[in-house]
């Protein structure tokens, strides 16, 4: 579709905007068009518009677990970080906004004495995207936590365009998955969260530790986190390593010496060569070790 009509279809979105700037691993084309809505309402007046105009939407959370090909992404793709960022806290009760960062929920509870959330600190995407991906971290998981999440379902998506408050037990949750996959319209607004009182120093003093333990495990360059999922009773970074790729390059993409499932990139890095580097660890890991890897990264746009 001819950015003219887009513009006028979103007045307010950026036309052709590089989305290696929204992502963490700093790859991906333009977007047609991008969204940052101001507003819950604002966003669900967009994605009807897009529906009544056939135009695709995708959605984007803090972009800190998806690959966007070097094509982009056609149509309206819409950005939730710094978008939808309330916090509310009464008792142990907590909501929050689908774009939230993780870690800022983790700080905002802990703060409060509230127990539960600290393991966010270490997913630097948001509450929406830790809902789809039911991220997780040092032994605990967004699916322990989580009470419910409030999910538009645009008409035509299985729901009639209505805002569903959907319980933790019909969201589908898995190890780095949840319903949403298999219902790629459907929108994480916010997520509801009782959590456990505790005491606020022993918390912060938690989440500081957590921290520490993540500057010195983790390569500091941009990456996607984890390429691939933990296989049954192992990790991915132990098996790449096994199979002898740790350091192995294709353009600016590096399998990490630091820490084989980080596939990092050195500054200029393409969505073609983060594939071709997947491939050959895919292919060398089933060839040497007969392990099928499966990836945990969401591979978004056009190549
Ligand atoms: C350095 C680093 C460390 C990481 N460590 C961890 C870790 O320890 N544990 C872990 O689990 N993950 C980790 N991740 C991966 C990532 O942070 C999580 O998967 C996170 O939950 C993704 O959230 P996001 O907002 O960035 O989602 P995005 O990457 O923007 O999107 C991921 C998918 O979710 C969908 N989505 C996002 N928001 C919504 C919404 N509101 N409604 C519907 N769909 C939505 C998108 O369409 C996309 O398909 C790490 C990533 C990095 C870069």
């Amino acid at each position: 579709m001819h950015y003219g009509i887009l513009h006028e279809l979103f007045p307010s979105a950026k036309a052709n905007e590089p989305l290696k700037r929204y992502t963490a691993w700093k790859i991906g084309g333009p977007a047609d068009v991008l969204l940052e809505p101001r507003g819950a309402e604002e966003l669900i007046e967009a994605v009807e518009t897009a529906r009544e105009n056939g135009v695709p939407v995708t959605i984007l959370g803090g972009g800190t677990n998806v690959l966007v090909l070097d094509g982009g992404i056609r149509g309206l793709t819409i950005r939730l970080a710094r978008s939808l960022t309330n916090v509310e806290i009464e008792g142990t009760g907590v909501v929050a906004d689908a774009g939230v960062l993780y870690p800022a929920l983790a700080n905002a509870t802990a703060a409060k004495g509230l127990e539960g959330i600290e393991f966010a600190t270490g997913i630097p995407g948001t509450v929406g995207g830790a809902v789809y991906m039911n991220a997780g971290a040092y032994g605990g998981e967004t699916r322990e936590v989580l009470d419910w999440a409030d999910v538009y379902k645009p008409e035509g998506t299985d729901g009639g365009g209505e805002v569903v408050r959907m319980a933790n037990t019909d969201l589908g949750f898995r190890y780095r998955g949840s319903v949403l996959h298999e219902r790629p319209g459907w929108i994480v607004l916010r997520a509801g969260y009782t959590l456990v009182p505790g005491d606020a120093e022993e918390l912060k003093a938690r989440i500081k530790g957590f921290r520490k333990q993540r500057m010195t495990g983790s390569p500091n360059k941009p990456s996607c986190g984890s390429t691939f999922k933990r296989p049954e009773n192992d990790y991915p970074g132990r098996i790449i390593e096994a199979a002898g790729l740790k350091g192995t390059r294709i353009g600016q993409l590096e399998i990490s010496p630091e820490h084989a499932n980080y596939f990092v990139n050195h500054g200029g890095g393409t969505a073609r060569d983060a594939l071709k580097l997947i491939e050959l660890a895919k292919e060398t890991v089933c060839e040497k070790l007969g392990v099928e890897l499966e990836l945990e990264v969401r591979v978004l746009g056009e190549p």
